[in-house]
């Protein structure tokens, strides 16, 4: 294989580099540029980098890496992902890849699933690209109480972006990047193009946060009232009378008699007419909020204010919000004060923010399991690397129960018989509310013990680092405290090291491969065991006839099930919602295709006006946009004195006077209306006197049309995307009927913009203040 020929070459130079003085090692990065820049052959430049940084680690931080972490560095740096086991030493792999990518192509990014994490291995592991010479950055936000309401700082990221590596995290990347699109001149613009990211924790980003949008937004929008009402109206719903719903597929609709008591209850003639559209709209929203989405499960309720929620590992979704109008109707739902909604200005999904880069690599402890899709999606392989220590850990076969009370019984004993014998212990549950309720149960056996779910994510990592003391027991979520080690003391390796219990059949194989890895990292002892029942989420939702059968006849019966076929049922269970999370992951990725074409086009139309460097040039920009709005006046009927008058007062000029040319305009109407244009453009030329300011003027107008139309344009493919979703169950194919009212839709944007440039840039007023262009918009 290629990759242990490269490392056996890279050993061979472990004495070599031993050898070299500090200043010799740090020249390499020099001559590495060099031999890059002569484009010597790939592969001794690989040789030369690994044994070099490689060295360098080990003079900087006091660790030398092992044969393995060499090779998962290539792997990576080969372009593949590597799954490396919790606690073999993925920051330091990185290392490798990074070193050598910012040689070849100016800035990398490390990317991780939060700021802390990001921060702790920017602390970690950049002095070493510090001490061979080249430039880093730690691109987290400065850290602060409230996430809301810092100042934008553009400087700082300028600085960052111009780094030749930087740790970041998934969110504060893609919040960036959307900022970056928004810029309205070149100084505010700071990121350079994306070149290469390698991805920590991969499966996290790429495939569990992937369809999770994030959102910039401002401006209120003028607030409808129908929330509290819809919200009351839908609580005197049955279920499968009024309305039906299908939890696997995250969706829930009114039947015809549902409809007709909303006609009834509201006294409309119809509900499904374009006039109420409105109203259904938060009907539906209501129906979701009140009966699919849960508190504690969805989202908490913290000081008064809704916060939604992660479902896998209850992390609180900081400044994500949900679809328009869903996070409204929660907060009437729960009687908390509804919160002004805002316009969408921009937003993106992760899976679409990384497909963005050239190159894009990963690691992480579990990804083999899900390589299918990594190479269907991202076009990614991966390569499993051995442990460097044999891994010695136990996993005992799961035991199943009917009902989750047996289950929960026999968890229980479990967890109180390990920590007797004061083995440290990880509890691992699928929800927020289940956490809770083990730790309910712990209180009350008088086992203390640590809960790490979204209310307490602030000190999540220092209760995952102290998790591996002798009997410490600590709850989790599944996904909780990912990215941090749980360090054994010695007496908690005496007694047996760390015990990992699943207490739940997981939606997906991975969340439990994952969980489990936490228990004998690094050759320690550990062991896990897993408890499963017939009410487990995952088996309630995708149960199979006849294992309902035997559940219903069982019910009572407490003791373990042995049972092969029931046994089987809960991987076919399993299986089956991994494969409805993919399918939905790849629905996204068509629904994201469509827009991300439409916004390439909006892009352009914004660049054509960034570039702009005349205002003569801007001015014919404005009339040729302008065309298709006068063609539609035009062609639309008959042109009178009237129908002009009111087209230049909406338009052209405000202040228009009607006078006697204006009946000879009827002749001729486009070029009459041409010299309006004219004429009013120089008169706004004029109040600027300045022909740069107006330059700015102009542009800034024409921007403001373009973003104003892309705002209201992704507001619309939210809620399609959601209508389609929810007609989905009984209609044909989602996506083509997607793509149709997408289209047209955008058909009436570019009309929009082309209304708004003319008003924006002969309506609009200015004001210069320092300097600056400040534009009121008509
Ligand atoms: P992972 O991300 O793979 O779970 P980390 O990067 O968090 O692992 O590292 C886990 C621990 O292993 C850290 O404390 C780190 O210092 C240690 N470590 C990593 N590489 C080496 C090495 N080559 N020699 C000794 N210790 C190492
Ligand atoms: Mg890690």
């Amino acid at each position: 294989m290629r990759l242990k020929k490269l490392l056996k070459k890279i050993n061979q130079l472990k004495d070599e580099k031993k050898g070299l003085t500090d200043s010799q090692l740090q020249f390499q990065t020099i001559k590495l540029r060099e031999m890059i820049e002569r484009k010597e052959k790939e592969e001794n430049i690989v040789v030369e980098a690994f044994s070099s940084i490689r060295e360098a680690n080990s003079r900087v931080l006091g660790l030398f890496p092992t044969d393995e972490q060499v090779l998962g560095g290539l792997a990576i740096y080969y372009g593949k992902i590597a799954e490396i086991k919790t606690g073999e030493g993925k920051s330091l792999v990185a290392t490798f890849p990074l070193y050598l990518k910012a040689l070849y192509l100016g800035t990398v990014f490390l990317v991780t699933t939060n700021d802390y994490l990001a921060r702790r291995d920017y602390d970690r592991v950049g002095k070493v690209y510090q001490w061979m010479g080249l430039s880093i950055a730690d691109g987290t936000n400065p850290q602060e109480d409230e996430v809301e309401g810092h100042e934008f700082d553009f400087k700082k990221k300028k600085a960052t972006y111009a780094s030749e590596i930087i740790y970041i995290s998934n969110t504060t990347l893609g919040f960036d990047y959307l900022i970056n699109l928004l810029a309205e001149n070149q100084e505010t613009k700071f990121m350079s193009s994306l070149h290469f990211a390698l991805l920590d924790e991969v499966d996290q980003i790429l495939l569990d946060s992937a369809q999770q949008p994030l959102i910039i937004s401002g401006g209120d929008k003028v607030q409808s009232n129908y929330y509290q009402v819809s919200s009351d109206f839908v609580q005197l719903l049955q279920k499968n009378q009024h309305f039906k719903m299908s939890e696997e597929q995250d969706s829930v609709w009114f039947t015809e008699e549902g409809i007709e008591k909303a006609k009834w209850y509201f006294s409309l003639p119809s509900l499904l007419d374009d006039a109420y559209f409105l109203l259904y709209q938060h009907l539906v929203l209501a129906l979701k909020a009140r009966y699919l989405l849960k508190k504690n499960r969805d989202y908490i309720i913290e000081r008064g204010k809704v916060k939604l929620l992660d479902r896998r590992d209850g992390r609180i979704l900081e400044g994500n919000k949900m679809q328009s109008g869903l996070h409204q109707s929660i907060e009437a739902k729960e009687g908390v004060a509804i919160t002004p909604e805002t316009n969408t200005i921009s937003s993106i999904t992760y899976q679409n923010l990384f497909r963005r880069f050239e190159q894009l690599s990963g690691m992480s402890g579990t990804a083999k399991v899900a390589e299918d899709e990594f190479i269907n999606t991202y076009n990614l392989k991966v390569v499993s690397i051995k442990t460097h220590k044999k891994n010695i850990r136990k996993d005992y076969h799961s035991k199943t129960y009917i009902s989750f009370e047996s289950k929960l019984e026999a968890t229980l004993e479990k967890v109180y018989e390990l920590y007797e014998k004061k083995r440290p212990i990880l509890l691992i549950t699928g929800s927020v509310d289940i956490s809770e309720l083990f730790s309910m149960y712990l209180l009350s056996l008088g086992i203390p013990h640590n809960v790490l779910n979204a209310k307490s994510s602030v000190k999540e990592a220092l209760i995952i680092e102290e998790a591996g003391r002798l009997g410490a027991v600590t709850i989790a979520t599944a996904m909780a405290g990912r990215g941090t080690d749980i360090k054994l003391s010695k007496a908690a390796q005496e007694a047996g090291g760390l015990a990992v219990i699943v207490t739940e059949r997981m939606m997906n194989k991975r969340f439990e491969i994952q969980a489990k890895g936490r228990a004998g990292r690094q050759g320690e002892p550990g062991n896990t065991y897993s408890f499963e029942s017939l009410e487990d989420d995952v088996i309630r939702l995708y149960m199979q006839n006849d294992i309902q059968k035997y559940y219903d006849k069982h019910r009572q019966k407490s003791s373990q099930i042995k049972n092969i076929r029931i046994k089987k049922s809960f991987s076919l269970a399993q299986k089956i919602s991994e494969e409805r999370a993919y399918s939905q992951r790849i629905n996204a990725l068509k629904f994201d295709n469509v827009s991300i074409l439409q916004k390439s086009k909006f892009d352009e139309a914004r660049s054509e006006v960034l570039a702009l460097n005349s205002t003569s040039q801007a001015i014919s920009l404005i009339w040729n946009n302008a065309q298709p709005t006068i063609d539609h006046f035009l062609n639309k009927g008959k042109i009178t004195p009237e129908s002009l008058y009111r087209f230049i007062l909406d338009y052209l000029d405000y202040n228009y006077q009607l006078s006697d040319r204006d009946f000879d305009a009827l002749e001729n109407p486009r070029a009459f209306l041409k010299t309006i244009f004219e004429e009013s453009i120089e008169r706004q030329k004029h109040r600027v006197n300045d022909e740069t300011l107006f330059l700015q003027f102009l542009k800034s107008g024409m921007i403001k049309a373009i973003d104003f139309c892309w705002s209201s344009q992704i507001e619309v493919l939210n809620q399609l995307q959601a209508v389609v979703n929810s007609r989905s169950a009984a209609q044909k194919r989602p996506i083509i009927e997607f793509n149709k009212e997408a289209q047209k839709s955008y058909d009436n944007q570019r009309n929009e913009i082309s209304k708004l440039m003319l008003k924006n840039t002969l309506l609009g007023r200015m004001q210069i203040k320092k300097g600056k262009v400040l534009l009121t918009l008509p």
